[in-house]
Formats: C-alpha cells, structure tokens, sequence
C-alpha cells in the first residue's frame, strides 16, 4: 500500500497519531510519505489539531481519504492497534525527544478545554514509558493532568528512573499538590516547570503555588504558569494574577482565549508579560507604551 500523510496545522510540534499511524504501516509494510497532491495513494490521512487553523483544501488522489484530530472531529480516535504503537520519530526527524501519554482525561471539566469531552472526565492510565520512549534524552509528556490520576506515583517514578529531562508541556494542576507529589516530581530531571492558573475566582492555586515555591530548584524564570485571559475574566484580574505570580516567585505566561477577537488591551497585556526583556524592564503594566515598548 501506499499511504500519505497531511499535517494540515503543523508547526513545530510533531503529530503524535500521525507518527502512531506511520509506524504502524511501515511495520506491516507499506511505503508511507507525506502526501503530494500529484500522486496517488491507498489511504491519506490528514491531522488537524486545532479548530481555529485553516484547512488544506489541496485535493489529494486517493479512494480513502481519513481525517482526524481535534480540527475535525474530537469523536475519532485511534484505534487500540495503533494507538499503542511505538511512534515513528523519524517521520519528523525527531532525534532524542520521546512524545506521548501516560495518562488521558481529566476530571476538572473546565468550560474553555476539550479534555474531558474528548477523553473522559477521569485522568486514566493509558500506557506505560516503555510505550514511546526507549532511551532518548528528552521527553515530552502531553498528559491533559498526570496529577489527577490514581496510579500518579507509579508513573511520575517510572519518568523519574528513565533519568530523562521531562518536559510536562500542558502544565501541572497545582491544586493537587501535595508533599508526596512534590517529592515526586522533584525526583525527575526536568529544567523547566509548567504550572496554570486558568480562573481568575480560584484563590486556591496561588496559595499551593506559594507553598512549594522553593521546592522546584529552578529559577523564577523557569518556573512557568500560564494565565488565561479574555475567558471571564475582567482585565483588573488578569493584571492582578500576573502581579501575585511574580510576587510568589512564579513566571506568568499569558494564553489567550479567542485571540482574535480579544481586546487590543488583552493583546497589550500578552506582549507586555511574555516578552521577559519587556517584562523585567517594566514592571507596571501602566508605565508599558506597547509602540515603543516601555516608557523611556
Ligand atoms: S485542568 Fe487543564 S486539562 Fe483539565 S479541564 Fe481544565 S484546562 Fe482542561
């Protein structure tokens, strides 16, 4: 057979079912490449992750044309065959980076995420390390929320023992810390720390936060949370969340929700807090000119 892949809203992340779905063809035989609207192919899947990107209106000469991810429809997932598959890292040229899930699904419900629509409103188990790392110096963990999930220790320990630098890219819920999970995590090799403070009425998060401050061995600047704006929240309590995160010795990031639609305001305030050059430089949001950057 032979299979084309389209990774329609790619950037600079790899397609993890696209790598799943390469691996399992290659395994069985058939040549896979990325598709090319003058060939013809067996099968082409196209990966769509998110909703807001374009699509590829390319028309790709095939009989069975499968498209999936978020971008087009959360009900399709992989089947079990494939989902459990090593990935194909060199679809992507991927060197010394493991990706993948230990866990799915996530019990926090919030309005603005999809998780729990998509994979279930209990943080599972799903896989062990074993399934999508064999040695490589880095892993990326896409788990929606690890922390919730009962089998925790056992999974933060098997991260730990690869002695792996791991990377939690969709942040850790900082309202399940404990100091058993602290230890936890502190046990694995990580350089950098992603944590959210998504509700601007959730006063708990910042106290948890400030509790285990000095316990992650990273800088300020390391220690990441992301600050959901233009999502019921008014501007005085986006400031108000950046303010208290710098004071608590935290870095805030500011994501924002419908960005295209946000206020100029809300676009300032990202600039502004994400930029650290502008950030350290101007401290008070009410001093930062966004056309020359900070007042002189
Ligand atoms: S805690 Fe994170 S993963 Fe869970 S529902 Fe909220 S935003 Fe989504």
């Amino acid at each position: 057979m032979k299979v084309g892949l389209v990774d329609v809203d790619g950037h600079n992340f790899p397609n993890l079912a696209l790598m799943k779905i390469s691996a399992w063809h290659k395994a069985d035989g058939d040549v896979v490449e990325w598709a090319n609207s003058l060939e013809y192919y067996d099968v082409v899947y196209m990966a769509k992750v998110f909703t807001f990107t374009p699509d590829d209106l390319q028309a790709y000469q095939t009989d069975t044309l499968i498209q999936g991810g978020t971008g087009y429809n959360i009900a399709l997932t992989l089947p079990e065959h494939i989902e459990h598959v090593y990935p194909d890292y060199e679809l992507y040229g991927v060197e010394d980076t493991a990706y993948g899930y230990l866990t799915r699904g996530c019990p926090r419900q919030c309005p603005f995420c999809i998780v729990a629509q998509k994979e279930g409103v209990q943080s599972v188990k799903v896989a062990n390390l074993i399934e999508f790392w064999q040695g490589q110096k880095k892993i990326k963990l896409l788990d929606p929320n690890i922390l919730a999930c009962s089998n925790w220790q056992e999974l933060l320990k098997q991260i730990a023992d690869s002695g792996a630098e791991v990377d939690f890219t969709q942040g850790l819920d900082a309202r399940l810390l404990t100091n058993e999970k602290v230890e936890a995590i502190q046990a694995c090799k990580y350089k950098i720390l992603h944590f959210a403070w998504d509700n601007a009425n959730d006063d708990f998060t910042p106290k948890v936060l400030a509790k285990y401050a000095g316990k992650w061995g990273l800088r300020q600047d390391k220690l990441k949370v992301y600050v959901l704006t233009n999502y019921n929240s008014t501007h005085a309590q986006d400031l108000y969340r950046i303010y208290k995160l710098r004071e608590i010795g935290y870095d805030p990031f500011v994501m924002i929700y419908d960005k295209y639609n946000a206020p100029v305001k809300t676009r300032h305030l990202q600039r502004w807090c994400n930029n650290k050059i502008i950030f350290n430089s101007e401290p008070d949001f009410a001093n930062y000119n966004p056309k020359r950057g900070v007042r002189p």
